[in-house]
């Protein structure tokens, strides 16, 4: 971290629905926030289907589409937003150090974290082998190559609910596959592939191992949670939705995180154990993991950058 930094009032890192508002509030409160996107810019959000819970969209709006709302909404005020990865970060003294993946050094007076979280994978070798040739994590990004054919889903929260409705409409048939006989998805998404006629639950099961023919997925061994029995099910393509894990990686012996990895913050505030670096979003929520609730985050992370920057001068 020796070459001549870049000087940054407010460094973003991360760009869903918490580093997109964070970026207008801090933009509007003229600290001229630079947001670097990471890796999915837009966040989870740009791998959604329809967002119909977010207020002010009274028809709802396609996760993609509302990121770029965001976005613009946040360039809008002068944002400066970054395509590029924060890799590595020096909290121990201000201003704070970042270097960006093309090797860039900045020097941050104040931090907003909102890196968000990804998705987890079950773990399996060939869960691996097969990611992309029928194995994915998002069925709107791939749910296309799997038209007229079966396919399962792993997992029993909205995001399951969520890819079985979608893949209902594409695939012959759709199995949702869960290790209990109880979904953790909302009231409303439960009912939707309950009563949709191509989805058939598969209750009291995981998956034990993905089988294919050395290049595609033919099926998945599936293990009984209630008595260890295995079984075979023939599918084209296995969708895991099974929940998500904080990017909180390259804050690791800086920040305080609880044991899953999620950045801790002070309650009722986006504060860490750091004086002048903010979290928000899912990356310090294992909560609520809503839009709306990052979005709120984001702006008190803001207001509280704003606060900090100004009790310096
Ligand atoms: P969740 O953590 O809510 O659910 C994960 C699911 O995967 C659970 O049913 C869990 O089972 C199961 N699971 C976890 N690990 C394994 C494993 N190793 N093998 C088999 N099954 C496993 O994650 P989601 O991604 O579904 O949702 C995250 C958050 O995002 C939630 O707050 C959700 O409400 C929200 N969300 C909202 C949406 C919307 O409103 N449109 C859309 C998508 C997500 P078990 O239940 O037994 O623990």
């Amino acid at each position: 971290m020796h070459n001549k930094a870049e000087k940054v009032r407010c460094l973003i890192i991360g760009s869903g629905p918490a580093g997109y508002t964070a970026a207008i509030y801090a933009a509007r409160a003229d600290l001229k926030p630079v947001v670097y996107q990471g890796l999915q810019p837009g966040g989870q959000l740009t791998i959604t289907t329809e967002v119909e819970n977010y207020p002010g969209y009274p028809e709802g709006r396609s996760g993609p589409e509302m990121m770029e709302d965001f976005r613009k909404q946040a360039e809008r005020f002068g944002t400066d937003n970054r395509f590029g990865i924060i890799t590595e970060v020096d909290l121990t003294k201000r201003p704070f150090r970042a270097v960006a993946d093309d090797g860039k050094t900045l020097e941050a007076e104040a931090i907003i974290i909102s890196t968000g979280a990804s998705a987890r994978w079950l773990g399996l070798e060939s869960e691996k082998k097969y990611n992309g040739y029928g194995v994915s994590a998002c069925a709107t990004c791939d749910g296309f190559f799997f038209r007229g054919k079966e396919v399962a889903v792993v997992g029993g929260g909205d995001t399951a609910a969520e890819e079985a409705t979608y893949l209902s409409k594409l695939c012959k048939k759709v199995y949702l596959i869960h290790r209990r006989d109880e979904l953790r998805a909302s009231k409303a998404m439960q009912e939707r592939v309950l009563k949709t006629a191509n989805i058939e639950p598969v209750w009291y099961n995981t998956v034990k191992e993905i089988l294919g023919d050395g290049k595609v997925v033919t099926g998945v061994m599936l293990e009984s949670t209630k008595d260890g029995s295995l079984r075979q099910l023939e599918i084209d393509g296995l969708f895991i939705a099974i929940g998500h894990s904080p990017n909180s990686d390259i804050f690791k012996g800086q920040l305080e995180m609880d044991e899953n990895g999620y950045i801790k913050t002070f309650p009722g505030t986006t504060k860490t154990n750091i004086e002048g670096v903010f979290a928000a979003g899912d990356v310090q929520d294992h909560v609520y993991r809503q839009a709306i609730t990052a979005a709120g985050t984001g702006c008190m992370a803001a207001i509280e950058a704003e606060r900090f920057l100004s009790s310096l001068e």
